[in-house]
C-alpha cells in the first residue's frame, strides 16, 4: 500500500508564491486521492504492489492492461507530487553543477527560465513542464500530458512544475503565467543539482 509521503515545511513555507490553502488542498487531497486511486488498481495484483511506483510507471507495459491506464494516471499522480514537493523550497540560489550545465546549454539562467515559462504557459490543458537529463545526458525541457512522467520514456526528470488548475487557482485563478513566474522564487535548486549529478552518474 502506497501512503502519502511526510511534507518536509510547513504550507505556509512557499508563501507568498505558493499559498498555504493550496498546499495544503493540493497535498492532502490531490496526492492522497492518486495514493488512493493507484492502491485501489492494485488490489487485484499483490505481487505489482511490491513494485515501487516509479518501477511502475518506468515500465508500463508489463502493467496488465486492465489496470495499465490507471496505474499510468495515478501511479503518475503519485511519483509526479512526491517529487514535486521535493523541489519545491524558497531562498535557494541556482549554483554548481546545473548553474553551469544551465548555462552551457540555454545560454544563461534567464534564457533558461524564458523557455521553461513558454513551455509552461504554451501546455494545453492539464500536464507537468519538465527539466530532464534526456538519454544522451543533455538537459532538456520537457512537456507532458496528464500526470506522464518523462521516466517512463527513459529520461530522468531533475525539476518539474504542475500546471494542473488546482496547483494555482485559489490564488492565481487562470493567469498561469503569474504562477510559473512565482514559482522561480521556490525552486529547491539544491536538490534539482542533487538530481543532476544522480542522473549523470
Ligand atoms: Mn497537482
Amino acid at each position: 500500500m502506497f501512503s502519502l509521503p511526510k511534507l518536509q515545511y510547513s504550507y505556509d513555507a512557499l508563501e507568498p508564491f505558493i499559498d498555504a490553502k493550496t498546499m495544503e488542498i493540493h497535498y492532502t487531497k490531490h496526492h492522497q486521492a492518486y495514493i488512493d486511486k493507484l492502491n485501489k488498481a492494485l488490489e487485484k495484483y499483490p505481487k505489482l504492489q511490491k513494485n515501487s511506483a516509479e518501477d511502475l510507471i518506468k515500465n508500463l507495459p508489463v502493467v496488465p492492461e486492465d489496470i495499465r491506464t490507471a496505474v499510468r494516471n495515478h501511479g503518475g499522480g503519485h511519483v509526479n507530487h512526491s517529487f514535486f514537493w521535493q523541489v519545491l523550497k524558497k531562498g535557494v540560489e541556482p549554483k554548481g553543477e546545473i548553474l553551469k550545465a544551465i548555462n552551457k546549454k540555454f545560454k544563461g539562467i534567464d534564457n533558461f527560465k524564458e523557455l521553461f515559462k513558454d513551455a509552461a504557459t504554451t501546455l494545453f490543458g492539464s500536464g507537468w513542464v519538465w527539466l530532464v537529463v534526456n538519454k544522451e545526458g543533455e538537459l532538456e525541457i520537457m512537456k507532458t500530458p496528464n500526470q506522464d512522467n518523462p521516466i517512463s520514456n527513459g529520461m530522468m526528470p531533475i525539476l518539474g512544475i504542475d500546471v494542473w488548475e488546482h496547483a494555482y487557482y485559489l490564488k492565481y485563478q487562470n493567469r498561469r503565467p503569474e504562477y510559473v513566474d512565482a514559482f522561480f522564487n521556490v525552486i529547491n535548486w539544491d536538490k534539482v543539482n542533487e538530481h543532476f549529478l544522480n542522473a549523470r552518474k
